[in-house]
């Protein structure tokens, strides 16, 4: 075990609330530069084995699959970062980072200054399977250049 670090007073980044586009939703406590790491997005881990055994339907939009072929299931003793809802044009992304003992760790950092009362969003991205499609996960994210989907848009010729 490495000694815990010295933790600064917390002053919360985001509050959670009712949403105009979905839900609950993220909004900015503060106004936050570019680059703010708002948190870790937590939640419950499954490693590939695992991941292939299970039917994950009912919860996907709170899953975060990273390179390693591990998910975090933030509907599982998540934090807030998991009320971040979509945008196709998001403020905030999440990043890939090692955390302590080099473990593969979530990073949600802001892409763009955010004021006080601002919904934060991420870009979810979605991969889907074959039995569903982009309308599957309709988006009304309200930007002009909303792709209409919370699916990951294909960049391979078809
Ligand atoms: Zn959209």
């Amino acid at each position: 075990m490495t000694a815990a670090p010295i933790r600064a007073p917390r002053t919360p980044l985001l509050h959670v609330r009712p949403s105009g586009v979905h839900g609950l939703g993220a909004f900015a406590a503060v106004d936050l530069p570019a680059g703010t790491k708002l948190g870790r997005y937590t939640g419950r881990r499954f490693n590939a084995v695992q991941v292939a055994a299970m039917d994950w339907d009912s919860t996907l939009t709170y899953l975060f699959g990273l390179s390693d072929g591990t998910l975090i299931d933030g509907g599982r003793g998540g934090n807030e970062m998991r009320h971040l809802n979509h945008a196709c044009e998001p403020n905030c992304e999440a990043r890939e980072e090692h955390g302590a003992r080099g473990r593969l760790e979530l990073g949600i950092h802001t892409l763009r200054e955010v004021r006080a009362g601002e919904e934060l969003f991420l870009d979810y991205a979605l991969t889907v399977d074959a039995a569903e499609g982009p309308g599957d996960y309709p988006c009304r994210c309200g930007s002009h250049r909303c792709r209409g989907t919370m699916v990951a848009v294909s960049t391979e010729a078809a």
